[in-house]
């Protein structure tokens, strides 16, 4: 493939742009492709190579890169009535509605721009709604650029995870191991009474997807009940992809206090939102006393097209293709490992799906493997699929990065550019990509 133009592109971008771009995640080594366009399940480049793109945005385009008419339409009509106005509008609270009518926890939503504020917005929710200071964070999980979740090591010695945020304010912060019921039990034993919340992806993925084990959302849950603390479910990722428009939530049934959203509920727009029980929600300003404040919050725009997304995926095929797809990609990668690299696992749900390279291949395994599996404990795998941020972070992360990544590209694949990041299949991919896309698997494997 000839990458010349994105080169250049990418030239001119480092002199005026730290790093050469806008989020660190895209400078993929030795240089980013720059996007031309999308077209349903693929991008172009600035060189005119065409990938099918699982990277969607990092998870908002649910439908890729041709949404169906009425979000085109509602963006069209929105944009060209305003754009904006710093007054409220009639598709926020069709929004709100929405949204409160499917998820399971939400009476009550603040829209704002991004899922870093709405995780803002939502630990000092919570920590004004408790009247206390620490907040129990998942090693390995991720709630944005924000400085009480920037933090890691143990509840015992809690440090930030960049320069520029103070021990001081790390302190607060208390990293558990994900999918361990003691260490939570143990946190809570000795923090529980200034613990304002527990913030948690109900599936890490940030982390190479790692499932919860059975019954530890509902740990979180009755710790939570027994201490006065809030559940906060970050479905940033996972909100209406997994599990449908009831979200991870309603997959695991268990009910968080507090959700928050990001990606898909703006419809490809940036966006975020904290939703949640009105007593708990109502604490935002000007109903109650915790600030919360955004010009862009709200914007008509966004609000359309994400509106307009959420209604078609409620009255077409559209959990049922994407997940069928997910499964399907799952199934056949599983089976290529199983034949090429039998020491690596196959995760995800849903349209979710990665490929962990862990190192060791599981003893009781015989070849025979059911895996790309959702990590089921029926499953015979099931003891080696990672059950912490740990597990992922032991894995062969650089042969992601430095090779795979880059196969894969060279046979039209978009991947995301590290072991960490989940993956996502869109309603405008076909059975022909993923057959493409196994083929490429084949190769790269
Ligand atoms: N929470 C989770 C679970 C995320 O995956 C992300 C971003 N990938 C965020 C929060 C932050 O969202 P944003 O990048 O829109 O600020």
């Amino acid at each position: 493939m000839n990458h010349e133009r994105s080169r250049d592109l990418y030239d001119r971008a480092l002199s005026v742009m730290p790093g050469g771009v806008n989020s660190s995640v895209r400078a993929t080594r030795p240089y980013p492709f720059f996007v031309e366009r999308g077209d349903g399940g693929h991008v172009i480049d600035a060189d005119g190579n065409r990938y099918v793109d699982y990277v969607m945005g990092y998870g908002p385009l649910l439908y890729g890169h041709d949404a169906p008419e009425p979000v085109q339409s509602a963006i069209q009509k929105y944009a060209s009535a305003g754009p904006m106005y710093g007054a409220p509008t009639e598709i926020e609270v069709e929004h709100a509605e929405f949204v409160a009518r499917h998820v399971p926890s939400v009476e009550m939503i603040r829209f704002v721009n991004s899922g870093t504020e709405a995780t803002v917005s939502a630990v000092r929710l919570a920590r004004g709604y408790t009247g206390r200071d620490k907040v129990v964070i998942m090693q390995g999980g991720y709630h944005g650029a924000q400085e009480s979740t920037l933090v890691e090591g143990d509840a015992d010695h809690p440090r930030p995870s960049t320069s520029g945020i103070p021990q001081e304010f790390a302190k607060h912060t208390l990293p558990v191991p994900f999918n361990d019921e003691e260490a939570i039990q143990e946190v809570f034993e000795e923090h529980g009474d200034d613990i304002a919340a527990v913030l948690v992806e109900p599936i890490l993925a940030n982390m190479g997807i790692v499932m919860p084990v059975d019954g530890y959302h509902q740990t979180l849950r009755d710790l939570c009940d027994d201490y006065g603390s809030l559940l906060v479910f970050d479905e940033v990722i996972t909100g209406f992809r997994v599990g449908g428009l009831g979200c991870a939530q309603s997959k695991f049934g268990v009910t968080p206090d507090v959700t928050t959203f990001g990606k898909i509920v703006g419809g490809g727009f940036p966006v975020g939102a904290i939703g949640g029980k009105s007593e708990i929600i109502e604490q935002f300003t000007p109903a109650g006393d915790v600030f919360q404040s955004g010009t862009f919050s709200g914007h008509p725009v966004t609000m359309a097209a994400g509106h307009e997304y959420l209604k078609y995926a409620a009255e077409n095929d559209v959990y049922d293709h994407i997940n069928r797809l997910g499964e399907k990609l799952r199934e056949g990668i599983t089976d290529i490992c199983a034949d090429q690299a039998p020491e690596y696992t196959v995760v995800g749900t849903d349209s979710m799906f990665k490929t962990v390279f862990t190192r060791e291949q599981p003893a009781m395994l015989d070849g025979q493997c059911e895996a790309g599996c959702q990590q089921r404990p029926d499953c015979p795998r099931y003891d080696h699929c990672p059950k912490t941020g740990g597990d992922v972070a032991n894995a062969e992360t650089e042969r992601w990065e430095r090779i795979f990544w880059h196969e894969m590209k060279e046979q039209g694949v978009f991947l995301t550019a590290n072991q960490f990041e989940s993956q996502f299949v869109s309603y405008a991919h076909t059975d022909e990509d993923i057959e493409q896309t196994l083929e490429a698997y084949k190769h790269a494997l």
